[in-house]
């Protein structure tokens, strides 16, 4: 039991001026979180409180499923970072930390940097630790502090420069063995966000280079989310949207036949689908090919997609690049003979084809028969273009973005959108790892063989804070119980009244032998300052002693979730206390 008069609860009236959604607004308010600068958050008592339960609860689940805790150094020699396959791609996002002055790598080259995730410190680990079969699988994971210099860190604890994440890894021996440790790992995430109370869901995730299914984030389903899900409950399908296909294109479609030659018109200064979609051309943006330009690790490629289609950026992922970005138009001039807006992938037009990496095409486009496309000759387009019979396509990918409504791809049923926050993802990691650091293990034929390993995070602060927009109303959160500061607060309307503090302990006692913890507003403050107070902390049972009430021989409790107010007799309400603690704590969230 904690006194809330010898406490630190510092909650406000107003709300900061920079906090933009209700649960950042919230965890200010509530006295939770205090912030030092952008991304940065010094946790007070009843946020740490929070965080202490979120960390033991994830524990449980991690050891339930075969994890095994260890804890790695945050501040990691760069040089390791380099032999590992992700430098080029993280090392914008990463902090260095370097001693003062230069270090014997000279001014450019950091010496230390601070981790964002740890692959490039397990591996290392494990090719030493783990050599043979008899040794996997194994799952290692850690609770701790991860570093990411995020550009624009947003929204609280939601996007920080520092938070909270437990973090794990698999190695094993084949990819059968990896499948299972993923599915295990998997059971662990819904099993902690059930308990925790988190409405989180599993969608499948961007893989990149990976393919295939093995990447799920899990999502607490929020306007203010970061990112748009695709889901037909009906079907179960439900994706991330740099992920999200549907059936729009048959498998079975054939190739359209050619129906005449291709012509060249004129079309002085047009160059966007629109202009080509009025008068006086009048071509439909389903039947225009759009050709964009990228750059893959140095080289520029090609993406073909329907006129009326967006390119889901993250999908270029598949191709396997390192580092991809949009071509500058001095770029795109020399290697196709034409500025954006009269670009092509026509056979024969290309000025220089041998400087792409590759002309890749969204399956989308062979639902166009004959379509428009740029001559790679500004202000001239091209008419009656055919993919199969005219377009240099290397490789068809799937590129474009899902639109709602479109058939999802399990059902055909159509596919609706919502947002969500991302609180963990799991990965099948493959190889890449164990290829760059040559971790390898002797299997029973004592043949010498790379780790499959999978990688898994749950960011533990950006979940407290999912938690709060998830559940929160006009007058402040609403906590599920596993995881409130504390689960019980009881209100003292007289606190100088000694058999009110008196019933206050015994009732505190109760509670606790049920498994609740308990905070006791012993404040010399007036009830509507109390009140408002326990209605913005979210505590989920309240229980209210006044020096009225006692005459009368009751006290009152309500749950934070429900408007109803039950009056109990004081001889009842020890027990009372202790029974609806123990149901509560029984059932989750
Ligand atoms: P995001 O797409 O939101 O930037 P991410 O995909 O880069 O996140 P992961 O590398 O998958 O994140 O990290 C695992 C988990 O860590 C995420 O699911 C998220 O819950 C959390 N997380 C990532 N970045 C941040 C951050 N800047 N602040 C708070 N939590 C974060
Ligand atoms: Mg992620």
């Amino acid at each position: 039991m904690k006194l809330w008069s010898q406490y630190f609860i510092p909650t406000l009236k107003e709300s900061p001026a920079d906090a933009e959604i209700a649960s950042h607004r919230l965890l200010i308010r509530a006295g939770l979180v205090r912030k030092l600068g952008g991304g940065l958050y010094t946790y007070l008592p009843l946020g740490l409180r929070v965080v202490q339960k979120l960390t033991q609860i994830c524990r449980e689940e991690m050891e339930r499923i075969g994890g095994i805790e260890l804890a790695m150094p945050y501040l990691h020699p760069a040089a390791g970072w380099e032999e590992g396959p992700r430098w080029p791609a993280v090392r914008e996002v990463m902090f260095r930390a370097d001693s003062a002055g230069d270090g014997p790598r000279g001014p450019k080259e950091p010496e230390f940097v601070l981790g964002p995730t740890h692959e490039e410190v397990i591996t290392p680990l494990a090719k030493i630790e783990l050599t043979s079969y008899r040794d996997l699988p194994k799952t290692f994971f850690q609770i701790g502090t991860k570093f990411r210099n995020e550009i624009r860190p947003r929204y609280g604890l939601m996007r920080a420069k520092e938070f909270l994440m437990m973090d794990a890894y698999s190695f094993d021996a084949d990819d059968a063995g990896a499948a299972r440790s993923y599915q295990a790992m998997k059971l662990g995430y819904e099993r902690f966000f059930q308990r925790i109370g988190a409405a989180a869901i599993a969608v499948e995730a961007d893989t990149g280079v990976m393919g295939g299914s093995f990447s799920h984030e899990f999502m607490v389903p929020a306007e203010i989310g970061d990112d748009d899900l695709f889901y037909n409950e009906e079907s179960g399908y439900a994706a991330n949207r740099e992920k999200a296909t549907s059936a729009l294109v048959p498998a079975d479609l054939a190739d359209a036949a050619p129906t005449g030659a291709i012509e060249e018109f004129a079309t002085p200064g047009v160059v966007t689908i629109a202009a080509l979609g009025a008068a006086p051309y009048d071509v439909p943006a389903e039947r225009q090919f759009k050709t964009l330009v990228y750059v893959g690790d140095g080289r520029p490629f090609l993406v073909v997609l329907r006129g009326c289609d967006e390119l889901e950026e993250a999908k270029l992922g598949a191709l396997g690049f390192i580092k991809v970005r949009p071509a500058t138009p001095e770029e795109i001039a020399p290697v196709l003979g034409a500025r954006p807006g009269s670009l092509g992938a026509v056979r024969g037009t290309i000025a220089q084809p041998a400087a792409l990496a590759g002309v890749f095409a969204d399956h989308a486009v062979r639902l166009v028969g004959n379509g428009v496309t740029g001559a790679n000759r500004d202000g001239v387009h091209l008419r009656g273009v055919n993919v199969a019979r005219d377009l240099a396509i290397d490789r068809f990918g799937d590129f474009r973005r899902v639109r709602p409504g479109e058939p999802d791809p399990v059902g055909g049923r159509p596919l609706q959108v919502r947002r969500g926050i991302e609180v963990g993802h799991i990965f099948l990691l493959g190889t890449k790892y164990s290829e760059s650091y040559g971790a390898t293990f002797t299997d029973d034929q004592k043949t010498t063989r790379k780790f499959v390993m999978g990688c898994y995070g749950i960011g533990l602060s950006r979940t407290l804070q999912a938690l709060i927009e998830q559940g929160h109303d006009a007058d402040g959160i609403v906590w599920p119980w596993a995881i409130a500061p504390f689960q019980v607060l009881i209100c003292l309307l007289d606190p100088q009244l000694p058999e009110a503090m008196a019933l206050a302990r015994r009732l505190a006692e109760a509670a606790e032998r049920g498994g609740a913890d308990v905070l006791v507003d012993d404040r010399a403050e007036r009830p509507g300052v109390k009140f408002t107070d326990a209605d913005l902390l979210g505590l989920p049972l309240r229980i209210t002693i006044g020096g009225r009430g006692l005459k009368e021989g009751i006290v009152e409790m309500k749950w934070r979730r429900s408007p109803e107010v039950a009056k109990v007799p004081v001889d009842a309400c020890e027990a009372t206390v202790e029974a609806m603690v123990r149901e509560r704590g029984g059932a989750a969230g």
